[in-house]
């Protein structure tokens, strides 16, 4: 069996990213769009566009009702989230299927498991996969006090409903418990509508690792290997790599198979990545989360290991078996992706919504952009600030940075700020060049970058 017509439950660069990869397989799309988008990139490339609400995404990309409508009302016969939004909405998942619809991803019981993590961290746990020493649901602050003092300071409280770096705050003090309890705890409450929290102990010198894995219908589980993702700014990404370099083998092998492990047991289909702390002073790597979605920086593992992930997420969700096995699976060279958002980096990273007027993305061989952005395309205030990837693939990762270096240096963009200025401020660090990075670096590097542009004002 093959899809017909997908709706495209999603925005921006990656509704785009889902629609060419259908057309490559020759199935039709719909594109779901808010009053906001309706000249968007997507709108005009799909087969064909709906609009389904305002432009707030509480009325229209997070609207189930609306999007199940428009695509019955289509024809479709699936229904392919993206990231953020529904992607991980087990309600969403499920009434796709309890429609007729092919929902492109895991059934609605994995989005569900591993969207609460501490479900997660139970069922990693079961299956050996090694987890960071924490607490289970905190329910009553007094429980807290004595739960930190047991794992050892600094302790981060987590949401267990979290994702998008939301919910997350760090501990150094006892004095510090109560504010941070009640910070996060309000935090998770507005963002997922759901207040609980856990304390996870905090690793200071830490790289994110992460393992892409593919799974189908049939069975079949492999991986396409990790990426590394330490580079970020509160807790979200911002430049990310493939693969993962300076590893140890144990760990490296560790993490793939624990991965693996994890997906088999819990009988995943469809892309999904497991996400892992490596705490590099001890030598260990613990797991945090799994994404039952496809995720931003997926393009870094697509370029170095020539496998398009939504295609396989299209051909699974139509049930055919996976078409290579573990073994097939060869990386060549080193990809980087640098996440370019409309923000002014000299403002603290303040929003920069409004008409681009200028845009003219590097072109070469090695550099691929993801964007649905344009020339004359005004970003809109009200979503994500995400308006491309740029991503380049070398020979090794020195040939990377110098190839990402130059690709953002040709890179204009005008009428917005955006995070090209900063992030080649970070292609020219002596220290990125050496891998000497952890989750913490980017921020030092983000603070000198707003200080040096405070000071030179007309620069
Ligand atoms: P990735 O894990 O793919 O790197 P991010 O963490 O950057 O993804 O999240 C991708 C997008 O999804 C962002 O727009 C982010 O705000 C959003 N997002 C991620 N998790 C959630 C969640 N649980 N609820 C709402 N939005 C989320
Ligand atoms: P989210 O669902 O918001 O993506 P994660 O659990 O994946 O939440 O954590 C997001 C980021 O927070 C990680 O990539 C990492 O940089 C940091 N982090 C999470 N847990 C820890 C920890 N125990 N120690 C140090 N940093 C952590
Ligand atoms: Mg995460």
């Amino acid at each position: 069996m093959a899809l017909k017509r997908v709706l495209i439950a999603n925005r921006g660069e990656i509704a785009v990213r889902v629609i060419r990869a259908c057309q490559a397989l020759g199935i039709e799309t719909v594109a779901a769009v808010s009053a906001a988008d309706r000249d968007s990139m997507a709108a005009r490339i799909a087969d064909r566009a709906v609009c389904i609400g305002p432009a707030r995404s509480s009325d229209s990309y997070l609207r189930i009702d609306a999007l199940l409508a428009t695509a019955l009302g289509t024809g479709c016969d699936a229904v392919h989230p993206g990231y953020g939004f529904l992607s991980e909405n087990a309600h969403f998942a499920a009434a796709c299927v309890e429609n007729g619809l092919i929902f492109v991803g895991p059934s609605a019981e994995n989005i569900r498991q591993m969207g609460n993590k501490l479900v997660a961290r139970e069922i990693a746990h079961e299956v050996g996969v090694p987890i960071a020493p924490g607490s289970p649901h905190i329910s009553e602050f007094s429980t807290a006090r004595a739960i930190a003092e047991e794992i050892g300071m600094p302790v981060l409280f987590k949401a267990a409903a979290g994702g998008g770096g939301r919910g997350i705050r760090i501990v150094h003090r006892h004095e510090e418990l109560r504010g941070a309890f009640e910070a996060a705890s309000a935090e998770a409450k507005a963002a997922f509508g759901d207040d609980a929290l856990f304390l996870e102990r905090y690793i200071g010198n830490a790289r994110h690792v992460e393992v892409q894995v593919l799974a189908d219908a049939q069975g079949n589980v492999i991986h396409l290997g990790e990426r590394d993702c330490s580079l970020q700014r509160r807790y979200q990404k911002i430049l990310e790599e493939a693969p993962a370099f300076d590893l140890a083998q144990s760990l490296r092998e560790g993490m793939r198979e624990t991965a693996v492990a994890l997906a088999r047991h819990i009988g995943y289909r469809s892309a999904g990545t497991v996400e892992f702390i490596v705490d590099v002073d001890r030598g260990e790597f613990f797991f945090l989360e799994m994404n039952t979605r496809v995720q931003v920086e997926h393009p870094v593992t697509e370029m170095i290991t020539g496998v398009d992930i939504v295609a396989e997420q299209l051909r699974i969700a139509a049930g055919q078996p996976l078409s290579f096995t573990q073994s097939d699976v060869r990386t060549e060279g080193h990809s980087i992706e640098c996440r370019i958002n409309a923000e002014a980096p000299a403002r603290n990273f303040a929003p920069s919504p409004g008409r681009i007027t200028e845009w003219a993305p590097p072109q070469g061989a090695g550099i691929r952009v993801d964007s649905h952005a344009q020339r004359d395309y005004v970003v809109p205030p009200f979503y994500d600030s995400l308006i491309a990837k740029l991503i380049v693939h070398g020979t090794d990762r020195a040939d990377a940075i110098a190839r990402m270096a130059e690709a953002l240096a040709q890179f204009e963009v005008g009428g917005i700020d955006t995070t090209i200025p900063f992030l080649r401020q970070v292609l020219a660090q002596p220290d990125f060049a050496a891998g000497r990075i952890n989750t913490n670096w980017l921020a030092g590097i983000a603070e000198d970058f707003i200080a040096e542009q405070a000071e030179e004002p007309h620069a």
